[in-house]
């Protein structure tokens, strides 16, 4: 008997996650420098983590013998302090990545919806199919969410929505205040989860604030992370926060120690330099300036971004790719979200923007 024959259908037709590459594998690849290779591809932060996170990160490696705290109690309080929230009403994951399938493991089975924006990000769609429930997807609007259209689109087999503002590939936000109206006239059967991976990057006027809902006791989650703003993606570590028993539902799902205990020092020490991430929102404005500057020049098309990257539209958005990278200069093609004529770029520090519209400018040139 074939293996296959064993395997879940859901399994056997389980698109595959295409990530950025990383700079080692380029270098081997094309034989270049791995110094020489500058990555915006992963909307990473290019100032890296804070020096508190780093430090504190190194403290606990010291004690890499020890199991981590499973429960993450010291990262839930110090949340739910900086919040004003119960620690209670956390769970933190390997990235908030995890907490979409922590989702998938206590809501969705064959028969149900999932309703998300298109394009929006993919790993929705890949929870979705991996617990064979069934992916609607509601077109963008002007490359925002087109939230009337998503509250039509739920139906009685609905269990999840997902809306991220700022969106990713699209670096767009919905409007908060309109985001929290439609939360609030949303069915009863269904539970909005609010992706804010980029939130921190939003002047504080614009970020939307979930907490009035979950006081309120409706069926809403929202999703944050330490992979952005906070520099900390390599060490995977997001987090959660909605009412207790959503939040313990996610809780009881989860492995026992999902998150390492050096993930968890680290992020500590992220959320004590507020200095540091306030600085990094500064500059990644600074940055999309330059950008928007130097596409204008270039006579290039791209969406207006809040996030800390772009869409940028190109042409022949896969052969503009393999030409920066060839170059030396790694960003996303975004076929895969139906955008061949686009790709995403992240906001760098000012000298590697420099170098990514040098490289632009010769890789639209070259038909
Ligand atoms: C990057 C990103 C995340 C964060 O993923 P992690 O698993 O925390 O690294 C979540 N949602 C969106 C929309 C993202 O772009």
């Amino acid at each position: 008997m074939k293996l296959e024959a064993l395997v879940k259908s859901s399994v056997l037709t389980q698109p595959i996650y295409e990530p950025g590459k990383p700079i080692e594998d380029v270098a081997r690849e094309l034989g270049l420098d791995p110094a020489g290779i500058i990555k915006l591809a992963s909307n990473e932060n290019p100032w890296g983590p804070s020096p508190k996170a780093v430090a504190a990160a190194k403290v606990a490696l010291e004690h890499g013998e020890l199991y981590p705290d499973g429960g993450c109690f010291a990262l839930r309080q110090k949340l739910a302090a900086v919040h004003g929230l119960g620690a209670n009403q956390y769970v933190i994951g390997n990235g908030s990545n995890e907490i979409i399938e922590l989702l998938g493991h206590v809501f969705l089975g064959a028969g149900d919806e999932v309703v998300f924006g298109g394009p929006a990000f993919v790993v929705y769609k890949l929870v979705t199919l991996l617990f064979g429930a069934k992916a609607v997807e509601v077109p963008l609007q002007q490359w925002r969410h087109d939230l009337g259209a998503m509250a039509r689109a739920i139906t009685p087999r609905t269990k999840l929505v997902f809306v991220a503002s700022p969106n990713n590939p699209t670096g767009t936000a919905n409007d908060a205040t309109e985001l929290l109206a439609w939360a609030r006239a949303l069915p009863e059967h269904v539970v909005a989860v609010f992706d804010e991976a980029y939130a921190e990057y939003l002047a504080p006027e614009a970020a939307m604030d979930l907490r009035p809902l979950i006081a309120e006791g409706r069926k809403v989650i929202g999703l944050r992370t330490f992979s952005k703003i906070y520099g900390l993606a390599s060490l995977r570590v997001g987090y959660g926060f909605a009412g207790a028993e959503l939040a313990g539902l996610l809780n009881r799902v989860r492995q026992p120690f999902n998150v390492n205990a050096i993930a968890q020092a680290a992020a500590l020490g992220a959320l004590d330099d507020r200095e540091f991430a306030e600085k990094c929102a500064r500059e990644n404005r600074a940055g999309l300036m330059q950008i928007e500057t130097g596409l204008r020049g270039l006579g290039l098309e791209w969406v207006p971004s809040v996030a800390n990257f772009m869409l940028v539209k190109v042409g022949d958005g896969a052969r503009v790719f393999g030409v920066l990278q060839a170059r030396g200069v790694i960003v996303r093609p975004v076929n895969v979200y139906g955008l061949p004529e686009w790709i995403r770029v992240t906001v760098g520090k000012p000298e590697q923007n420099t170098r990514l519209l040098a490289e632009l400018a010769v890789a639209i040139r070259r038909v």
